[in-house]
């Protein structure tokens, strides 16, 4: 792996002396390193089993985020693709630093003027990823009808393949997915949303700027997004105040909070297992009507 490091870090023209490489924790996908170099530090991605564009559209989403400079992502210096043998690679700036008394607050506001961002349709350009699973895209116009063909349908279908959806969770599923225009009320604008957006996706930065990481962007509901902050525990308090003196929360919000949560839960049924069932079920139980 280092010599694979030094020669795309020479193709992007730091031809120093590699000081440090060393593995770094937390990567639920990849395997990740912190490389210091005489000239920077560096974070660097690698994995062989991950679809072709699957760093690719990790770029492009901190690029759009990046480009709102509504908040701080890493920049990203190269990317490329598994060929054969060899791992694909992402390699950023190395971001490192502490949270500071104003870090979550940061995050909350910088998040809501990022959220501020509109697009005139819902969805996203290319297909994304959600961790390793493909999360099909496009453009629409309603954004009911991407909520629920482009995110519930396909988790909904992958989890029926893998066979951990029972009958009554299936024709659950089936009901809502047929009904769930009736939980909104009216069209909601298409917010540029980073898609992916739990605890372990942003960092503090120099000064205790808040960054965000690892993202699956798209166009659509800002209360998506926060319902998927609050599933795990949610973020402090001080988060959700500093969004709110920035953008008040939808009216509509607590009420589909849930149904959005549903989505990521799909998710972890599909990557993680039953485990998430019964969290399923819950929502299900409430949000779908069974004759
Ligand atoms: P994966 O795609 O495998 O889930 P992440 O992008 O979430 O990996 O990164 C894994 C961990 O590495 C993060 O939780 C964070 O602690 C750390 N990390 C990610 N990006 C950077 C960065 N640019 N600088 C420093 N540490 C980072």
């Amino acid at each position: 792996m280092e010599q694979v490091i030094k020669d795309r870090l020479e193709a992007i023209g730091d031809t120093s002396a590699i000081d440090r490489l060393r593995q770094t924790a937390g990567g639920d996908i990849n395997q990740a390193f912190y490389v210091e170099s005489k000239n920077r530090q560096y974070f660097i991605k690698g994995n062989q089993d991950i679809p072709s564009h699957f760093f690719k559209a990790e770029a492009r989403g901190l690029d759009i985020i990046r480009d709102t400079q509504a908040i701080a992502v890493p920049e990203v210096l190269y990317y490329d693709e598994p060929s054969g043998a060899e791992k694909g690679l992402i390699i950023m700036e190395w971001i490192n630093g502490k949270v500071t008394e104003t870090t979550i607050e940061r995050l909350g506001r910088n998040l809501a003027f990022m959220h501020s961002n509109h697009n005139n349709r819902h969805g996203f350009e290319e297909d994304t990823f959600i961790g390793t699973l493909p999360q099909p895209n496009g453009f629409f116009d309603n954004w009911i009808t991407y909520y629920r063909d482009q995110r519930l349908l396909p988790q909904f279908e992958t989890a029926a393949a893998k066979g951990r959806m029972p009958v009554i969770r299936r024709k659950q599923m089936e009901s809502l997915l047929n009904s769930i225009d009736s939980w909104f009320n009216g069209e909601v604008p298409a917010s540029l949303l980073h898609g992916d957006l739990w605890g372990g996706n942003w960092l503090a930065g120099p000064d205790g700027e808040p960054y965000l990481i690892d993202p699956s962007v798209f166009y659509g509901d800002r209360a998506f997004e926060l319902a998927f902050t609050e599933l795990f525990g949610g973020f402090p308090n001080d988060f959700y105040h500093a969004y709110q003196e920035i953008s008040p929360l939808p009216y509509y919000y607590q009420d589909i909070k849930p149904l959005y949560q549903l989505y990521y839960l799909l998710v972890h049924l599909n990557i993680f297992g039953e485990a998430y069932g019964s969290s399923v079920d819950r929502i299900l139980n409430r949000y779908a009507k069974l004759n």
